[in-house]
C-alpha cells in the first residue's frame, strides 16, 4: 500500500489509473478505523481495481471543539488494517494541504441539512459536504462507498454529486455491529466496557420499535423509544425520529411515505452515538 499526502499527487495517480481504464474505489474515513470501515475497504476491492481510502479528521465539520480535540488518531493502526484489507492508496493530508485557506462555502441542500443531526450539529453537514467536495476533487473515484451508519450523511452526499455534477457513483453499505447490536462507531473507544454492553439498548429498542410501527400511533412509538432508553440512568435520547429516506423530513401520515428510515442520537454521558434502521410502513 502507498501513502500520499499531497492531492497533487493523487490527482495524478486517479488521472494515470483512469487511463489505463481502471476502476478506483474510494473509501472516506475519519480514521480510527473498526470492522465497519473495512467492510467498505472490502465491498470497493471487491468491486474496482484500485482501491484509494482517506482518513483525514475534518476540522469543519466538528461543531463541538471538544469532540474534535478527543477524536482517536491512531495512524499506524489505521494503515495496517487498510492494508491487510487490501487497500492499495492510502491518501493521508494535513489540515494545511486540504484548507490552504478558510473555507467559507455555504452549501443549500433544501433543508435536509437542517433535520436530525443538522438541526443539533449546526454547520456539521455543511463541514462534511466542504470536506467531500475536496476529497472528490482531488479523487474522482468510479465509485465511492458510505455506510448506512451514517444515514443523513449518505443523504448529503448524494445531494451533493447531484449539485456539483461529479460521475461518481455512490454506493450504501449495511451497517456493522458488534454482537450485542450496537453499531460499530470510532466514538465506541471511549465508552466504557459497562457503557459499550449497556448500549445494546440502542438497537434492540429500534428493533422492538420496529415490531411496533403498525399499532402505535407516530407520536406512540417515538413516546416509547425515549422512555425504553431514558429509564436506563446511562443514557438519554437526544432525538428519536421517523422520517422520509430522502427529504429527513417527519412522517406525518404513515401510509402516505414510502420509504422510512427511522433515526436516533443517543448521550453516553459524553459520548454521542447515532443509529438508524429502516422503517418502511
Ligand atoms: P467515519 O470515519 O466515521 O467518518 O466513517 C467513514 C465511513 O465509514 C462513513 O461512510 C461511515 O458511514 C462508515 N461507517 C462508520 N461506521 C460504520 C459501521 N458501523 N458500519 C458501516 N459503515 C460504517
Amino acid at each position: 500500500m502507498v501513502v500520499v499526502n499531497l492531492i497533487r499527487e493523487i490527482k495524478d495517480f486517479v488521472k494515470k489509473a483512469k487511463a489505463e481504464n481502471k476502476t478506483v474505489g474510494f473509501v472516506p474515513t475519519m480514521g480510527a478505523l473498526h470492522k465497519g470501515h473495512i467492510s467498505l475497504i472490502e465491498k470497493s476491492t471487491q468491486n474496482n481495481d484500485i482501491t484509494i481510502s482517506s482518513v483525514f479528521v475534518n476540522p469543519t465539520q466538528f461543531n463541538d471543539a471538544n469532540d474534535l480535540k478527543n477524536y482517536s488518531r491512531n495512524f499506524e493502526k489505521d494503515s495496517l488494517q487498510l492494508k491487510d484489507a487490501g487497500c492499495d492508496v492510502l491518501f493521508y493530508p494535513s489540515v494545511e494541504e486540504m484548507y490552504p485557506e478558510e473555507d467559507h462555502r455555504k452549501f443549500d441542500f433544501n433543508g435536509i441539512d437542517n433535520q436530525m443531526e443538522g438541526e443539533h450539529r449546526p454547520g456539521h453537514f455543511n463541514g462534511v459536504a466542504q470536506v467531500v467536495s475536496k476529497l472528490f476533487l482531488a479523487i474522482p473515484a468510479t465509485n465511492a462507498y458510505f455506510g448506512l451508519k451514517d444515514f443523513q450523511q449518505l443523504a448529503i452526499v448524494r445531494h451533493l454529486v447531484k449539485q456539483l455534477g461529479l460521475p461518481i457513483n455512490i454506493v450504501a453499505c449495511d451497517i456493522i455491529r458488534e454482537p450485542n447490536g450496537l453499531a460499530m462507531s470510532s466514538r465506541n473507544e471511549r465508552l466504557t466496557t459497562d457503557q459499550r454492553d449497556n448500549a445494546s439498548i440502542i438497537y434492540s429498542t429500534l428493533t422492538k420499535v420496529l415490531d411496533k410501527k403498525n399499532k402505535l400511533s407516530i407520536d406512540d412509538l417515538k413516546d416509547f423509544v425515549v422512555r425504553s432508553i431514558n429509564k436506563s440512568d446511562s443514557f438519554e435520547v437526544e432525538y428519536f425520529e421517523i422520517v422520509n429516506s430522502n427529504t429527513l423530513l417527519p412522517v406525518i401520515n404513515k401510509k402516505d411515505e414510502e420509504e422510512v428510515v427511522a433515526c436516533i442520537a443517543v448521550w453516553a454521558d459524553k459520548v454521542r452515538l447515532i443509529d438508524n434502521i429502516v422503517f418502511n410502513f
